[in-house]
């Protein structure tokens, strides 16, 4: 039944209880039930034409003997087909009168045709109705138009009466060929739909233990591929998405490239498109989108011919790459929170180490050192904004040539940091070509995050990560950054903050000059490193007076010139100190007395000189040096002292010094 086309409608309308569900359904009583007119005309001609083609052959032994033309007509005695002795073919008129005559009889019918006069050449047409299985109706008639006497004739008629049994066999068998072929289809169909079935099980089975992102989508590629194996699969993501599987690309968003996928992830669901290959298959190309429950992650991508592929095909793929997509999500949740996990534990480890060291260096060493291994960033640049916010100075970097560099405020991207207070992330700097940095020009850098160091909303500073490799830092690192960064900045602000706590406890508020306990705790040190020193003391001149005449607020401002005067005519190394009420004190690590003698008289007449109102001062110089006896800071003080006390019975604003091998006072 090769010609038979699939989609014939009679086939396709075969009633439900249909013999598929139970085949032994006794003498096909469905089709018994059938008022075979209703069904497609064509069809039933097409099965009585192949059942007569099928009786002729089987009958043709019987048919020797006269000759004669066969036919086969429809329920309407219509005449469908005739075979036989072409001659006859004048005489087919007639057999019409002999179907309806039958037709009406409902029993074989004869009509004399022609008769000549010696009877030897007489043509008969002949039909008998065919009724179906249980005699119900008469579907068909097989006609016979015959030449010869009355012997041939009776033969003829012999072989009508057993056509009709014969051809309903005939006509019965092309019927079950049809039921049977359809059959065996609807039972193949049903045994791929078995297999795809158990192996969609499989499958989701397989992805639900997988909790590993490539897995999921390595196991979903190769399953589709051992089914369909003609199949030209990709999976296209729509995140950054490394993947060591060469079928894991990036979806195009933009531009024309996968424009059927771009519109499956678009609009969420199922799409495909037919076309005819440049050697003439037919292929489909599906596009499926690969969602969960948050969203769409990508979509599956793929090409086939056709011939391979059915309507069910096409719903099991959608159903693979349903449960893909759960799987996926679930495999991706997880992994979020394994980060998340890591990702507090460092956030805790960092945090914990970088409040150990209220060192500002050791914070901006330590930072640079872990951001560059957390990130597996090649360079790193920490800057901080100066107290005016007029330019970043690097403070902390691996990258040599930009060490202690300083930069405009606006300028590069610790300037766009700075503008927007937000972090930035740079997949590709040449292509990106708005910002020129040094940093990314200097080390031939491509990739890059950065984020602002805040302190109280303010920005303080920018922590500036790259690497070579173009796209090399994910979404994910930049949130990172952005979190580490916040610590940072809070890890710096308590450092600066000690820092100058430390500063404040260890100067006196009114002249900026070091305490006291400071210059005693340095004095000792020094004692101990160094060879010798001199110290200082200095004190105003009747500052009582002064304080008495002017006002307190007055005697204070003096004090303070005297601070810097002093500050400003010691070196760099020297300390400076306030060590009483208007008793000051300066200590000149590895000087000797004589020097020591120089430098307070130089104050002594700057004091003189360059204060208003005017006072002077009176000072005592002492010396100390490993070759002494005794070395302790009291008596440093108390020779000084003693020396500063004879400046003032000896009628103050001058200088003298305390006791000593080589020098005597003036
Ligand atoms: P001399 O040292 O020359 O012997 O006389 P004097 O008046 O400076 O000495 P004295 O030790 O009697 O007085 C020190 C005065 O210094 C007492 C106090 O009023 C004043 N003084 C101490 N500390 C401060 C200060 O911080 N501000 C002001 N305005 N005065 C101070
Ligand atoms: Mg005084
Ligand atoms: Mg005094």
């Amino acid at each position: 039944m090769a010609e038979h086309p699939r989609e014939d409608p009679v086939i396709s309308s075969l009633p439900s209880q249909s013999p598929e569900l139970n085949p032994q359904l006794n003498e096909l009583a469905w089709l018994e039930q059938l008022d075979i007119t209703t069904y497609d005309f064509p069809y039933i001609h097409f099965l009585l034409k192949s059942a007569f083609r099928d009786w002729l052959s089987a009958a043709s032994t019987l048919q020797a003997g006269g000759r004669a033309l066969w036919l086969v007509g429809d329920w309407t005695a219509e005449l469908l087909q005739a075979e036989g002795d072409p001659e006859l073919n004048e005489w087919i008129e007639g057999i019409n009168k002999a179907m309806r005559l039958s037709l009406e009889s409902g029993k074989i019918t004869t009509v004399k045709l022609f008769e000549d006069a010696a009877q030897a050449h007489e043509i008969t047409a002949a039909a008998v109705p065919v009724r179906t299985r249980s005699n119900a109706e008469i579907f068909a008639f097989i006609g016979c138009i015959m030449q010869g006497n009355d012997q041939d004739i009776a033969f003829g008629n012999r072989i009508l009466g057993i056509a009709e049994r014969h051809f309903v066999t005939c006509f019965y068998r092309r019927f079950e060929n049809t039921f049977f072929k359809d059959l065996l289809t609807l039972q193949e169909q049903a045994k791929r739909e078995t297999f795809r079935r158990s192996f969609l099980v499989e499958v989701v089975q397989r992805l639900h233990d997988k909790i590993d992102v490539d897995a999921v989508l390595n196991e979903v590629l190769d399953s589709i591929i051992s089914v369909y194996p003609n199949v030209r699969l990709e999976i296209l993501m729509s995140q950054d998405h490394q993947s060591t599987n060469p079928r894991v690309k990036p979806l195009q968003l933009q531009g024309e490239m996968d424009r059927l996928c771009v519109q499956a992830f678009m609009e969420g669901k199922l799409l495909r498109n037919a076309f005819l290959s440049e050697e003439g298959t037919q292929y489909l190309e599906i596009a499926v989108p690969l969602s969960g429950k948050q969203g769409v992650y990508g979509v599956f991508h793929m090409y086939i011919p056709s011939e391979h592929f059915e309507e069910a095909d096409i719903q099991l793929v959608g159903m693979l790459a349903d449960t893909a997509g759960t799987a996926f999500e679930n495999a991706k949740l997880y992994e979020q929170s394994n980060l998340l996990i890591d990702e507090l534990r460092l956030i805790n480890e960092l945090t914990q180490q970088l409040s150990q060291s209220l060192q500002l260096k050791e914070v901006f060493k330590f930072a640079t050192e872990e951001l560059l291994h957390i990130f597996n960033a090649e360079y790193c640049c920490i800057s901080q904004l100066d107290k005016d916010k007029d330019f970043f100075e690097m403070v902390s970097t691996n990258v040599p040539s930009l060490s202690k560099e300083i930069f405009p405020r606006d300028y590069g991207f610790c300037g766009l940091v700075y503008a927007t207070k937000e972090p930035v992330i740079l997949s590709d700097y040449h292509s990106y070509g708005r910002v020129y940095s040094k940093l990314m020009e200097e080390t031939g850098s491509n990739s890059m995050i950065g984020a602002p160091l805040l302190i109280r909303g303010e920005v303080s500073g920018a922590i500036l990560l790259s690497h070579t490799r173009p796209h090399f830092f994910s979404y994910e690192n930049y949130k990172l950054l952005q979190v580490l960064a916040t610590h940072i900045g809070l890890a710096i602000a308590n450092a600066s903050l000690h820092a100058e706590v430390r500063r404040m406890a260890n100067r006196d508020m009114l002249t900026g000059l070091f305490a006291r306990h400071y210059l005693d705790d340095k004095l000792l040190e020094f004692q101990r490193r160094e060879a010798r020193g001199s110290l200082i003391v200095v004190d105003i001149d009747k500052f009582k007076q002064v304080n008495d005449t002017y006002g307190h607020q007055i005697g204070d401002k003096i004090l303070k010139q005297v601070a810097v005067i002093i500050q400003s005519s010691v070196r760099k190394i020297d300390l400076c100190a306030r060590w009483g009420g208007e008793e000051l004190a300066i200590y000149l690590p590895g000087m000797e007395l004589e020097d020591g003698y120089r430098v307070a008289e130089a104050i002594r007449e700057k004091v003189a000189a360059e204060t208003t109102p005017q006072v002077t001062v009176s000072c005592g110089v002492s010396e100390w040096n490993r070759k002494d006896e005794k070395i302790s800071v009291e008596s440093l003080f108390y020779r000084a002292d003693m020396a500063l006390y004879r400046s003032k019975n000896n009628g103050r604003n001058q200088t003298q010094i305390g006791e000593s091998d080589n020098l005597q006072s003036n």
